[in-house]
């Protein structure tokens, strides 16, 4: 009678304890990088999908790799879905920062295999791709604007900063911020789902650098969520590691220059960034030039943000 109280006492202190540990903190986001570099490894340019946690319905945000990357995530099982189906159904909309070659290519080159969505960007951006890509002079026009005749495939939407978009055929929401990437205007998509926020960034420069205030009132804008814990994620670039004179920089980061913008939005948001977690985007190949990067954000990370270098075709949940 005594032991089979004691086992009894057993279990019911144990088997919270044992279901506890067997559930994961809850994730609101699932992104499935399909490139993750910048510079010259056609393979491997950003290119990042992102959709609620348990929802089919991803965006892509930029789009300088698909193919290759879609085929990585497909072998390594991060989709249960051929590869032609992650193109042509998950991914319901492009969503492209600046119209640099190593952000849009992919979405180019795979137009003739891809279903009917939109692109959304800036109206600057947008009206590079008009004039400049989707053109008959340079592919064909698969757009529902510019050069007849018009394939009518995908149609421009553009975003207005400062106000919240509906992401047709998504749960989610966005909305945009201007950047400043050296000679043009790039672009930070914050992309909400219910309560939740992932912040992605095309290629920027540093306020400092730019003569700007665009990263400023980008972050005055993200502050209250960090504060509040919602921003589960920000997407920044680091193209070059520190050293790099800054009239080489040509509108990039570097870790010296990312910490800075990291520490004013800490002050803004007057909370610590301890586990934040920061996905690292845009590294420059040569190898040691990106291994320099991660060695100097490593020994510069004095507020301990979570810092996370993606992989091509391996999912990251937040
Ligand atoms: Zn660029
Ligand atoms: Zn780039």
């Amino acid at each position: 009678m005594y032991n089979h109280h004691k086992l009894s006492l057993f279990i019911f202190l144990l088997l919270p304890v044992l279901t506890f540990a067997q559930v994961k903190p809850a994730t609101s986001f699932r992104i499935v990088p399909l490139g993750v570099l910048g510079g010259a490894d056609e393979s491997n340019l950003s290119a990042y999908m992102l959709a609620p946690q348990g929802s089919d319905n991803y965006i892509c945000l930029d789009a300088g790799t698909l193919h290759y990357g879609i085929a990585k995530a497909v072998a390594n099982k991060t989709f249960s879905v051929p590869a032609d189906a992650v193109l042509r159904k998950y991914i319901k909309g492009y969503f492209i920062s600046h119209a640099h070659l190593d952000h849009l290519a992919g979405m180019v080159i795979n137009s003739p295999d891809d279903t009917s969505k939109n692109i959304y960007g800036l109206k600057s951006t947008l009206e590079t791709i008009k004039t400049h890509y989707f053109t008959w002079e340079s592919w064909a026009n698969f757009a529902d604007d510019g050069g007849a005749p018009q394939l009518k495939k995908y149609h421009y939407k553009p975003l207005e900063p400062g106000s919240e978009t509906d992401i047709d055929n998504t749960e989610m929401q966005v909305q945009a911020f201007p950047l400043s990437h050296s000679n043009l205007t790039s672009t930070a998509f914050l992309v909400r789902s219910k309560d939740n926020y992932v912040l992605y960034l095309g290629d920027t420069g540093a306020d400092e650098v730019e003569k700007s205030q665009n990263m400023h009132n980008l972050w005055a804008a993200v502050a209250p969520l960090v504060k509040a814990k919602k921003l589960k994620a920000i997407m920044i670039e680091v193209s070059f590691p520190n050293g790099q004179p800054d009239k080489s920089l040509f509108g990039h980061l570097t870790p010296r220059l990312l910490m800075n913008e990291m520490r004013e939005l800490g002050k803004l948001a007057g909370v610590s960034l301890q586990r934040l977690n920061v996905v690292v985007t845009h590294l420059k190949p040569p190898y040691n030039s990106i291994i320099k990067i991660k060695q100097q954000l490593k020994a510069s990370n004095k507020s301990g943000l979570n810092l996370i270098y993606p992989q091509q075709g391996k999912a990251l949940e937040f």
